[in-house]
């Protein structure tokens, strides 16, 4: 039995002043249990977790449980009494146990494993598979990843892009905001209106980050961000993220009413055509999209008017871009096509952030690649809708450095 209870001592890492008083095995409806009860003895002190103190012991509070991992196909759980410190100066305090965070139902090693399961898999499979509710699962995702925000240094962060994320229906959106030199996620808010800004602030200072020291946001055209941006950084320049403009001029030309149209093929294919990239198309490809272009005058005029707006960001200075710009929207104005010429009065308000884009050189292509992952967080997360877990899943999934609880590379 000694020996038993010093290949624990031994497998737990445990140190003074813990010490295994009892190793037992129970059956609990068929299956295995493996239970070890740990304890201070009589005499020894214990740490105060105020000041680091050891400090005799005051009394014992009733024994709590903690699962480890299993032993063996085993369930196996950590039992003990906690000792209450007596501190001459803090006074009584519950000592915290080495081998749990404190209020967790699992060691820190059975935490860490939970932890890279559900790196791997949804928290429900993690769950079925540990015989573990859901919800104590979330509840170690969630404490991982409070502790990876705790630990961040935002003091170097000077670019930041913002976009907007829909998870699951029409209302159920979180705001994103990475650092645009290191391409890290750095701070997922609920919403997507301009609270989110004042929010990503308050974030900032509490994590080492100024405010004044953000010289440039990437963000889309939507009116939210760029007046949370004016009024939390002022000092801030906006650039408008060419992606988003690539895709508002995608959407006017999809949009765009061409009456009957003639096509030599399908309309899907066409359009297939007409919105993708000219330079991702095949030669054969090429020549069908103007021939598409030259039977359809309305369709080829709007086809045109995209293209024009896409070929903006090959101009070589912001000079030449500026006049490209008016150029376009004069155009657009006059070929009186409903939705670019809204699209012009759009490019007009925001012309000074489009262009900004030549001195700058950001784009939110570290955003937009970050919709891969979001398939990844849905489907980690599936049946859990709580904006918090979804949350929590954004930092576990997109984190660089992968550490267990106890903060070690893994
Ligand atoms: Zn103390």
């Amino acid at each position: 039995m000694n020996d038993l209870k010093e290949f624990w001592e031994w497998g737990l890492k445990l140190e003074d002043p813990w010490k295994v008083a009892d190793v037992s095995y129970r059956d609990a409806g068929g299956e295995q249990e493996v239970h070890i009860r740990l304890d201070v003895p009589f005499g020894m002190k214990v740490r105060c977790p105020e000041c680091g103190r050891m400090c005799k012991v005051h009394d014992r509070i009733k024994e709590r449980t903690w699962r480890d991992v299993d032993m063996r196909g085993m369930k196996t759980y950590i039992r003990a009494d906690i000792p209450r410190a007596d501190c001459p100066e803090h006074g009584v305090k519950q000592t915290d146990v080495p081998w749990a965070r404190p209020g967790s139902g699992f060691t820190l090693l059975m935490e860490s494993m939970i932890v890279s399961m559900v790196r791997q898999m949804p928290v429900r499979t993690a769950g079925d598979m540990l015989h573990e509710y859901p919800n104590r699962i979330w509840t170690v995702v969630r404490a991982y990843t409070d502790k990876l925000t705790e630990g961040l240094d935002l003091s170097k962060v000077r670019r930041v892009g913002v976009d907007e994320k829909c998870f699951s229906g029409r209302d159920s959106f979180l705001t994103v905001f990475a650092d645009l030199d290191t391409h890290r996620i750095i701070f997922v808010t609920e919403g997507k209106d301009s609270g989110t800004v004042g929010r990503f602030k308050r974030f900032l200072a509490e994590h080492g980050g100024k405010a004044r020291k953000i010289s440039d946001f990437s963000c889309d055209f939507g009116r939210a961000y760029i007046s949370g941006i004016r009024k939390h950084f002022p000092l801030s320049k906006i650039t408008a993220d060419r992606f988003h403009l690539v895709k508002m001029a995608n959407e006017a030309l999809n949009d765009t009413k061409c009456g009957e149209l003639k096509l030599a093929v399908n309309r899907m294919k066409a359009m297939y055509l007409l919105l993708r990239n000219p330079k991702n198309l095949s030669c054969g490809d090429l020549v069908l999209r103007d021939r598409i272009c030259r039977d359809n005058e309305v369709l080829g005029i709007a086809y045109r008017l995209k293209e024009s707006l896409c070929s903006l960001y090959s101009m070589g200075d912001v000079y030449s871009a500026e006049q490209h710009l008016k150029g376009w929207i004069q155009w657009a104005r006059m070929a009186k096509m409903y939705h670019f010429v809204k699209l012009a009065d759009t490019v007009e308000k925001h012309a000074a952030h489009i262009l900004q884009r030549f001195s700058s050189r950001l784009t939110n292509a570290v955003l937009e690649g970050t919709n891969s992952m979001i398939s990844v967080i849905k489907s980690r997360a599936r049946g859990f809708r709580r904006t918090e877990s979804l949350i929590s899943m954004c930092y576990l999934v997109s984190a660089k450095e992968k550490t267990d609880m106890y903060g070690r590379s893994v």
